[in-house]
Protein backbone atom coordinates (compact mmCIF):
# COMPACT_ATOMS: atom_id res chain seq x y z
CA UNK A 1 0.00 0.00 0.00
CA UNK A 2 1.03 3.54 -1.06
CA UNK A 3 -0.36 6.60 1.14
CA UNK A 4 -0.25 10.04 -0.05
CA UNK A 5 -1.27 13.57 1.48
CA UNK A 6 -3.32 14.94 -1.38
CA UNK A 7 -4.37 18.52 -1.06
CA UNK A 8 -3.92 18.02 3.02
CA UNK A 9 -6.08 14.48 3.12
CA UNK A 10 -4.92 11.40 3.58
CA UNK A 11 -5.40 9.25 0.02
CA UNK A 12 -4.17 5.84 -1.00
CA UNK A 13 -2.14 5.76 -3.73
CA UNK A 14 -2.16 3.36 -6.69
CA UNK A 15 0.23 4.36 -10.01
CA UNK A 16 -1.14 7.42 -11.01
CA UNK A 17 -4.64 7.27 -9.24
CA UNK A 18 -5.49 7.96 -5.99
CA UNK A 19 -8.61 7.35 -3.46
CA UNK A 20 -9.52 9.39 -0.24
CA UNK A 21 -9.44 7.59 2.51
CA UNK A 22 -12.25 9.25 4.74
CA UNK A 23 -14.35 9.54 1.52
CA UNK A 24 -13.78 5.53 0.39
CA UNK A 25 -14.26 4.59 3.78
CA UNK A 26 -17.86 6.67 4.26
CA UNK A 27 -16.51 8.27 7.17
CA UNK A 28 -14.80 5.56 9.30
CA UNK A 29 -11.29 6.76 8.57
CA UNK A 30 -9.97 9.95 8.69
CA UNK A 31 -8.70 12.53 6.82
CA UNK A 32 -6.03 13.93 9.35
CA UNK A 33 -2.83 11.60 8.12
CA UNK A 34 -1.52 11.45 11.70
CA UNK A 35 -4.91 10.07 13.12
CA UNK A 36 -4.94 7.45 10.36
CA UNK A 37 -1.63 6.80 11.58
CA UNK A 38 -2.70 6.00 14.59
CA UNK A 39 -4.57 3.63 13.62
CA UNK A 40 -2.55 2.19 10.84
CA UNK A 41 -3.39 -1.91 11.53
CA UNK A 42 -6.75 -1.32 10.66
CA UNK A 43 -5.98 1.05 7.75
CA UNK A 44 -4.04 -1.41 6.42
CA UNK A 45 -6.57 -3.99 6.28
CA UNK A 46 -8.93 -1.65 4.80
CA UNK A 47 -6.98 -0.25 1.55
CA UNK A 48 -5.85 -3.86 0.80
CA UNK A 49 -9.74 -4.63 -0.26
CA UNK A 50 -9.92 -1.11 -2.39
CA UNK A 51 -10.99 -2.28 -6.11
CA UNK A 52 -9.54 -0.25 -8.33
CA UNK A 53 -12.23 1.52 -10.06
CA UNK A 54 -12.48 3.17 -6.54
CA UNK A 55 -9.20 5.20 -7.53
CA UNK A 56 -10.76 8.24 -8.87
CA UNK A 57 -8.29 10.95 -7.76
CA UNK A 58 -4.98 12.01 -10.46
CA UNK A 59 -2.05 12.10 -8.32
CA UNK A 60 -0.16 15.93 -9.44
CA UNK A 61 3.25 15.81 -7.73
CA UNK A 62 3.35 19.40 -6.67
CA UNK A 63 -0.41 18.70 -4.67
CA UNK A 64 1.15 16.15 -2.69
CA UNK A 65 2.32 16.90 1.00
CA UNK A 66 4.32 15.18 3.60
CA UNK A 67 3.20 11.46 4.39
CA UNK A 68 3.80 12.34 7.69
CA UNK A 69 3.47 16.19 8.31
CA UNK A 70 3.25 16.46 11.83
CA UNK A 71 5.84 14.06 13.61
CA UNK A 72 5.87 14.16 16.79
CA UNK A 73 9.72 12.69 17.19
CA UNK A 74 12.37 13.21 14.00
CA UNK A 75 15.70 11.01 14.89
CA UNK A 76 18.05 11.44 12.52
CA UNK A 77 21.21 8.85 12.43
CA UNK A 78 24.71 10.05 10.98
CA UNK A 79 27.43 8.37 9.57
CA UNK A 80 25.27 4.70 9.04
CA UNK A 81 27.20 3.96 5.78
CA UNK A 82 31.03 3.15 5.99
CA UNK A 83 31.95 4.97 2.56
CA UNK A 84 30.21 8.34 4.11
CA UNK A 85 31.85 8.00 7.72
CA UNK A 86 35.19 7.20 5.46
CA UNK A 87 35.13 10.87 3.78
CA UNK A 88 33.63 12.47 6.62
CA UNK A 89 37.06 11.40 8.67
CA UNK A 90 35.48 9.18 11.07
CA UNK A 91 35.66 5.08 11.45
CA UNK A 92 32.40 3.42 11.35
CA UNK A 93 30.75 4.31 14.95
CA UNK A 94 29.92 1.26 16.80
CA UNK A 95 26.73 2.94 18.51
CA UNK A 96 24.06 4.89 16.25
CA UNK A 97 24.97 8.36 16.63
CA UNK A 98 21.58 10.04 16.87
CA UNK A 99 20.75 13.60 16.62
CA UNK A 100 16.98 15.54 15.92
CA UNK A 101 15.35 17.37 13.08
CA UNK A 102 13.25 19.15 14.40
CA UNK A 103 9.70 18.87 13.09
CA UNK A 104 9.01 22.17 12.28
CA UNK A 105 11.52 21.38 8.99
CA UNK A 106 9.16 18.28 7.78
CA UNK A 107 7.82 19.86 4.07
CA UNK A 108 6.75 18.20 1.57
CA UNK A 109 8.14 16.71 -2.07
CA UNK A 110 7.91 18.85 -3.97
CA UNK A 111 9.58 22.23 -2.74
CA UNK A 112 11.49 25.46 -2.97
CA UNK A 113 13.71 25.84 0.17
CA UNK A 114 14.84 29.39 1.21
CA UNK A 115 18.55 29.31 1.70
CA UNK A 116 19.67 30.54 5.09
CA UNK A 117 23.08 32.35 5.30
CA UNK A 118 26.28 29.84 5.18
CA UNK A 119 27.08 26.67 3.78
CA UNK A 120 23.74 24.08 2.78
CA UNK A 121 24.53 20.47 1.83
CA UNK A 122 22.27 17.71 0.75
CA UNK A 123 22.26 14.29 2.67
CA UNK A 124 19.87 11.62 0.44
CA UNK A 125 17.82 9.43 2.65
CA UNK A 126 15.89 6.28 3.24
CA UNK A 127 13.17 7.85 6.12
CA UNK A 128 11.40 5.07 8.31
CA UNK A 129 7.84 5.82 9.44
CA UNK A 130 6.94 4.37 12.60
CA UNK A 131 3.26 2.24 12.50
CA UNK A 132 2.40 1.94 16.26
CA UNK A 133 3.52 2.70 19.92
CA UNK A 134 6.78 1.14 20.43
CA UNK A 135 8.90 -0.04 23.43
CA UNK A 136 11.99 -2.34 23.58
CA UNK A 137 11.35 -4.21 20.91
CA UNK A 138 13.23 -6.78 19.22
CA UNK A 139 15.42 -5.97 16.32
CA UNK A 140 13.57 -9.58 14.73
CA UNK A 141 10.02 -7.84 15.36
CA UNK A 142 10.99 -4.36 14.33
CA UNK A 143 9.59 -4.52 11.19
CA UNK A 144 6.18 -5.01 12.45
CA UNK A 145 6.91 -1.43 14.18
CA UNK A 146 6.95 0.23 10.84
CA UNK A 147 4.07 1.75 8.85
CA UNK A 148 6.10 2.55 5.77
CA UNK A 149 9.20 3.87 4.02
CA UNK A 150 9.41 7.26 2.04
CA UNK A 151 11.83 9.15 0.78
CA UNK A 152 13.72 12.15 2.30
CA UNK A 153 16.57 14.98 2.36
CA UNK A 154 18.52 15.48 5.41
CA UNK A 155 19.56 18.93 4.14
CA UNK A 156 21.97 20.80 6.43
CA UNK A 157 23.47 24.14 6.84
CA UNK A 158 27.49 23.06 7.86
CA UNK A 159 28.23 26.53 9.73
CA UNK A 160 25.50 26.12 12.14
CA UNK A 161 25.62 22.36 12.27
CA UNK A 162 29.54 22.46 13.54
CA UNK A 163 29.63 25.20 15.48
CA UNK A 164 30.33 24.81 19.15
CA UNK A 165 32.51 22.12 20.53
CA UNK A 166 31.05 19.42 20.95
CA UNK A 167 29.17 20.44 17.87
CA UNK A 168 25.43 20.30 18.26
CA UNK A 169 23.97 19.21 14.70
CA UNK A 170 20.34 19.17 15.14
CA UNK A 171 19.97 23.17 14.59
CA UNK A 172 21.88 23.08 11.28
CA UNK A 173 19.19 20.68 10.09
CA UNK A 174 16.18 22.29 11.11
CA UNK A 175 16.00 25.30 9.00
CA UNK A 176 12.37 25.80 7.38
CA UNK A 177 12.19 23.55 4.61
CA UNK A 178 15.28 21.06 5.79
CA UNK A 179 13.18 18.15 6.13
CA UNK A 180 11.35 17.01 2.41
CA UNK A 181 9.54 14.07 2.29
CA UNK A 182 7.35 11.86 0.37
CA UNK A 183 6.41 10.99 -2.21
CA UNK A 184 4.40 8.74 -0.81
CA UNK A 185 4.45 5.87 2.74
CA UNK A 186 5.45 2.45 0.85
CA UNK A 187 4.64 -0.47 3.11
CA UNK A 188 7.36 -2.79 4.11
CA UNK A 189 5.79 -5.20 2.23
CA UNK A 190 5.51 -3.74 -1.05
CA UNK A 191 9.44 -4.29 -1.67
CA UNK A 192 10.81 -7.70 -2.51
CA UNK A 193 13.74 -6.41 0.50
CA UNK A 194 13.14 -3.66 2.77
CA UNK A 195 16.75 -3.82 3.81
CA UNK A 196 18.13 -3.89 -0.02
CA UNK A 197 17.08 -0.44 -1.88
CA UNK A 198 18.65 1.29 -4.43
CA UNK A 199 19.19 5.40 -3.30
CA UNK A 200 20.30 7.98 -5.41
CA UNK A 201 20.80 11.50 -4.98
CA UNK A 202 20.73 13.83 -7.98
CA UNK A 203 22.28 17.36 -8.55
CA UNK A 204 20.96 19.22 -11.77
CA UNK A 205 20.71 15.74 -13.22
CA UNK A 206 24.24 14.52 -12.33
CA UNK A 207 24.38 11.53 -9.78
CA UNK A 208 26.10 12.46 -6.77
CA UNK A 209 24.94 9.87 -4.21
CA UNK A 210 24.40 6.34 -4.83
CA UNK A 211 24.42 3.30 -2.67
CA UNK A 212 21.82 0.44 -1.92
CA UNK A 213 20.46 0.60 2.01
CA UNK A 214 22.38 -2.82 2.63
CA UNK A 215 25.11 -0.97 3.01
CA UNK A 216 23.96 0.75 6.62
CA UNK A 217 25.88 0.04 9.76
CA UNK A 218 22.48 0.21 11.62
CA UNK A 219 19.45 -1.28 9.37
CA UNK A 220 16.64 -0.20 9.71
CA UNK A 221 15.22 -3.17 12.50
CA UNK A 222 18.59 -2.45 14.20
CA UNK A 223 17.79 1.48 14.06
CA UNK A 224 13.91 0.90 15.32
CA UNK A 225 15.06 -1.64 18.28
CA UNK A 226 18.16 0.15 19.88
CA UNK A 227 15.95 3.46 19.69
CA UNK A 228 13.03 1.87 21.27
CA UNK A 229 15.19 0.34 24.14
CA UNK A 230 15.58 3.96 25.52
CA UNK A 231 12.22 5.66 24.99
CA UNK A 232 8.61 5.16 23.24
CA UNK A 233 8.13 5.70 19.91
CA UNK A 234 4.78 6.76 18.66
CA UNK A 235 2.76 6.27 15.35
CA UNK A 236 4.02 8.81 12.68
CA UNK A 237 7.62 9.15 14.08
CA UNK A 238 10.21 9.46 11.61
CA UNK A 239 13.52 8.00 11.39
CA UNK A 240 16.38 9.29 9.02
CA UNK A 241 18.40 6.59 8.46
CA UNK A 242 21.88 8.28 7.12
CA UNK A 243 23.07 9.37 4.36
CA UNK A 244 25.51 7.39 1.40
CA UNK A 245 28.87 9.36 0.18
CA UNK A 246 28.92 11.86 -1.99
CA UNK A 247 27.86 15.05 0.14
CA UNK A 248 28.92 18.15 -0.97
CA UNK A 249 31.42 19.11 1.69
CA UNK A 250 33.84 16.13 1.15
CA UNK A 251 33.95 17.15 -2.56
CA UNK A 252 37.47 18.87 -3.86
CA UNK A 253 36.83 21.17 -4.02
CA UNK A 254 33.56 22.19 -1.09
CA UNK A 255 30.20 22.62 -3.41
CA UNK A 256 27.11 23.98 -1.65
CA UNK A 257 23.89 24.37 -3.09
CA UNK A 258 22.62 27.71 -4.50
CA UNK A 259 19.48 29.12 -5.78
CA UNK A 260 20.28 28.01 -9.30
CA UNK A 261 20.73 24.14 -8.13
CA UNK A 262 17.84 21.81 -8.52
CA UNK A 263 18.44 18.20 -6.11
CA UNK A 264 16.65 15.22 -6.68
CA UNK A 265 16.51 12.11 -4.13
CA UNK A 266 15.21 9.17 -5.31
CA UNK A 267 14.82 5.66 -4.03
CA UNK A 268 13.62 2.24 -5.62
CA UNK A 269 10.34 1.19 -4.79
CA UNK A 270 9.10 4.51 -3.49
CA UNK A 271 9.96 7.35 -5.72
CA UNK A 272 11.60 10.82 -5.77
CA UNK A 273 11.37 14.29 -4.31
CA UNK A 274 12.49 17.07 -5.78
CA UNK A 275 13.71 20.36 -4.30
CA UNK A 276 14.26 24.01 -5.55
CA UNK A 277 15.98 26.45 -3.94
CA UNK A 278 15.53 30.69 -3.57
CA UNK A 279 17.83 33.18 -1.92
CA UNK A 280 14.63 34.77 -1.20
CA UNK A 281 14.05 34.69 2.60
CA UNK A 282 10.38 35.00 3.94
ZN1 LIG B 1 21.80 12.82 7.54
Amino acid sequence: MRIGVLDGRAVVVRGDRAVAVRQASQGRLPDDPMALLDEWPRVRDWAAELPDDAFDLTVTPAALGAPVPRPRQVFAVALNYPPHAAEAGFTPPAEPLVFTKFPACISGPDTTVALPPGKVDWEVELVAVVGRETYRVSEEHAWDAVAGLTVGQDLSERVTQLQGKPAQFSLGKSFPGFGPTGPVLVTPDEFDDPDDLEITGLLNNEAVQHDRTKSMIFPVPELIARLSAVLPLFPGDLVFTGTPAGVGNRMDPPRYLTADDELVSRIEGIGEIRQGFTDVRP
